[in-house]
């Protein structure tokens, strides 16, 4: 007898050839099979009589074979059948071409359901290669809704859908409910063998919503208790607690006032470090919002309890601007700040790695440096990464994994909706930073096409007289990109304003750079030898050019919104009147309603909730960097308000049982393992 995990091969009519096929499609077992859901559905439900089918529809009919079909060969290897079927509306000609097998099939007198697509041919209607059932054992192809699957080669609709009507037919009632039962009834949701079967073969349209919202909840709930779990395993360990101390002293010693959404976070990070338990927590907030000071107040309180940090940024520059600022911040309070980066002599580095063996420094700001094999810390209590986007889950956990437990900041600009940052970061706390330090400057915004050339042109040389500087940025050019559409490389756009500007200093920044070289540039441009620098969207991170005022974006269309935002951040960071120009000849109304919403706000998190809606969630979840399990059913940008419900259960049922232990969980906590299994890379 066949259970769940019967191998496809089991099924009538899937030899050899076809199981490889499924196998393509990540289908192995008989479970496999039935959570292979349609694609999406053909409404054969409703019958037509004949006469008021219209030229061009597809429609289902019942009718009559009015004469037997006559095979014909028209030339070598072409066979056609034809015939006529009448209802009490009308007639039809029908034709197979290739379908000799119809003949035998189709017998006059008989009654029969088609499914097809009608024309009118001189004043008649006729249909080619319809799907047929014989009348009386009709219910399959036709007379219903009918699921439409993902293909690979070898296999066609109709094998697939015999095979999961075996499937199903054989191990349905063996199927296990993943959702508790006070979960299913709360939500509203139905069964899950009712689902499994009606997401394949629903009766009606209301079947297959009622399936569907099942399964998408499925979905979501058990990737939130995947990640919940994983959360309270982290939360639960016993971590280094901190004595809580005024922070008021730490403030004073500033030249500004935070601003309460920093004194909020930093008050959360505050009570985690203190509560004996591990901090994992994420500070989300727009470029310029002030993270870094949030660092160092935490930084400030370990070094007071006698602990250490470790802060690591995503590259040498920002590692250099991050210890510059920080150095300042703490050396007043006698601290002392080190520095351990890849360019460092090996002089240098022996030094660091023993003062921090030795425990000899308060903080040690670098890159992916400090967590080489043979950095060894005593007394780390935090580690805080900035632009989290930019490093790994894993390169995460390495630093993690220093030291006993250390406690964990992670710091980000990229602002994503509240429910992704919930998926995303699902393993992480969040405070964010919704607000920006007072008397900042809007970055005024336009967005122009070509014939603004001339005139975008002298703005860049008004503002680099007034002593400003430029950043250009392009997107990248993909090697198999169609050639007809005209985009800008960096290198080229460099060498046109070059020409355009002989008497400027112009570089270029491009990914096909060694790391060094494009660090090398970005430092010239920091120091203001270099005016005008074109890129790619190397420039990103946050890199600070307070004297940087005109962000130059060309072919701004080819970039997200979430994107644009990042980049336009790259001005307005210092006391000068800023700019920011998207070019782009795109005049669809789509991308002028997307540009328009830059010139409109500046809040970030306003752009990326557009950003989500018109784009969906792609550019969030773009390359699975942030090793999230694929969906399939759930749509991670439309499903939020599942989403939302899944992560309340789930956090509700790992109150009771956190480690899914309870006998009446065992089903919920196999597809649990499955997952981790499944995505171990991206999930450690
Ligand atoms: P980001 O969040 O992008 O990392 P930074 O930490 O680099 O932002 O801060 C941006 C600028 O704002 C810095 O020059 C910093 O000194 C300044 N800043 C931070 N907090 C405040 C505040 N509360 N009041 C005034 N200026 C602030
Ligand atoms: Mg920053």
């Amino acid at each position: 007898m066949a259970d769940l995990n019967t191998d496809v091969r089991y099924l009538k009519g899937i030899g050899e050839k076809k199981a490889l096929a499924l196998n393509k499609l990540g289908v192995f077992s008989l479970y496999d099979l039935i959570s292979f859901f349609p694609r999406k559905y053909e409404d054969r439900s409703r019958f037509t009589p004949i006469a008021s089918a219209m030229d061009g529809e597809s429609v289902c009919i019942q009718a009559l074979a009015a004469d037997n079909p006559r095979l014909s060969h028209i030339r070598r290897g072409m066979d056609l059948v034809k015939l006529r079927a009448v209802d009490d509306s009308g007639s039809v000609d029908i034709t197979f071409f290739n379908q000799p097998y119809a003949k035998e099939n189709i017998r006059r007198g008989e009654s029969y359901n088609f499914f097809g697509r009608i024309e009118f041919k001189g004043g008649r209607r006729s249909m080619v290669n319809p799907v047929y059932e014989p009348g009386d054992r009709a219910g399959m192809v036709t007379g219903r809704i009918v699921p439409v699957y993902r293909l690979s080669a070898g296999l066609n609709q109709r094998s697939i859908m015999q095979a999961v009507r075996q499937a199903l037919d054989d191990c349905l009632d063996s199927l296990p409910d993943v959702l508790p039962e006070d979960v299913r009834l709360r939500c509203r949701l139905s069964q899950a063998r009712y689902a499994y079967k009606n997401i394949h073969f629903p009766p009606d349209f209301e079947a297959l919503e009622l399936a569907r919202r099942r399964l998408i909840f499925e979905e979501l709930f058990v990737l939130s208790c995947a990640l919940g779990r994983m959360h309270r395993r982290r939360s639960d360990d016993e971590g280094i607690r901190l004595r809580p101390l005024d922070l008021e002293q730490f403030w004073s010693s500033l030249p500004f006032r935070p601003t309460a959404a920093q004194l909020r976070a930093v008050s959360q990070a505050a009570e985690d470090m203190c509560s004996g338990g591990v901090m994992n927590r994420l500070v989300q907030g727009d470029v310029g919002s002030g993270k870094t000071l949030v660092a160092a107040a935490l930084i400030w309180l370990c070094a007071e309890n006698g602990y250490m940090s470790a802060f690591m940024a995503p590259t040498e520059i920002l590692a250099q601007q991050h210890y510059d600022t920080l150095s300042s911040m703490l050396s007043p309070f006698g601290l002392k700040v080190g520095r351990l980066t890849g360019s460092l002599g090996a002089k240098e580095k022996r030094q660091v790695k023993a003062q921090l063996q030795q425990g000899r420094l308060d903080l040690v700001v670098g890159t992916h440096a400090l967590f080489s094999q043979d950095v060894e810390y005593d007394k780390l209590a935090l580690v805080v990464t900035d632009e989290q986007h930019r490093f790994g889950v894993n390169q995460r956990s390495a630093l993690i994994n220093k030291g006993s437990r250390p406690h964990v900041l992670v710091m980000s600009a990229t602002p994503i909706p509240r429910t992704l940052a919930l998926i995303i970061y699902g393993d992480l706390d969040i405070s964010v930073i919704d607000q920006l330090p007072p008397g900042r400057q809007k970055v005024d915004t336009f967005a122009v096409d070509e014939s603004y050339r001339a005139r975008l042109n002298s703005f860049i040389r008004k503002q680099v007289r007034e002593g400003r500087q430029v950043f250009v940025v392009c997107p990248m050019v993909e090697e198999n990109e169609e050639l007809n559409i005209k985009l800008k490389s960096a290198q080229e756009h460099a060498a046109q304003l070059s020409a355009l500007f002989p008497d400027l200093k112009v570089a270029c920044i491009h990914g096909k750079m060694k790391a060094k070289d494009k660090e090398a540039t970005m430092a010239a441009f920091v120091s203001g030898e270099i005016q005008i620098l074109v890129s790619t969207t190397v420039i990103e991170v946050g890199v600070d050019v307070p004297n940087a005022s005109l962000m130059i974006v060309e072919n701004a269309d080819r970039f997200g919104l979430s994107q644009l935002h990042q980049l336009r951040g790259r001005v307005g960071r210092g006391k000068h009147k800023s700019y920011c120009v998207l070019v782009s000849n795109n005049d669809s109304p789509e991308v002028k309603a997307r540009l328009n919403i830059m010139c409109k706000t500046g809040d970030g998190f306003k752009i990326s909730e557009e950003d989500l809606r018109l784009r969906g969630p792609g550019d969030f979840f773009g390359s699975r960097q942030h090793g999230l399990p694929e969906m399939h059913v759930a749509d991670l940008g439309a499903d939020v308000n599942v989403l939302q419900l899944a992560q309340e259960e789930s956090r509700r049922l790992l109150e009771n049982d956190p480690q899914l232990e309870l006998p009446e969980h065992r089903a919920l906590r196999q597809r649990v393992d499955k997952l981790y299994e499944a995505n171990s890379a991206g999930f450690n």
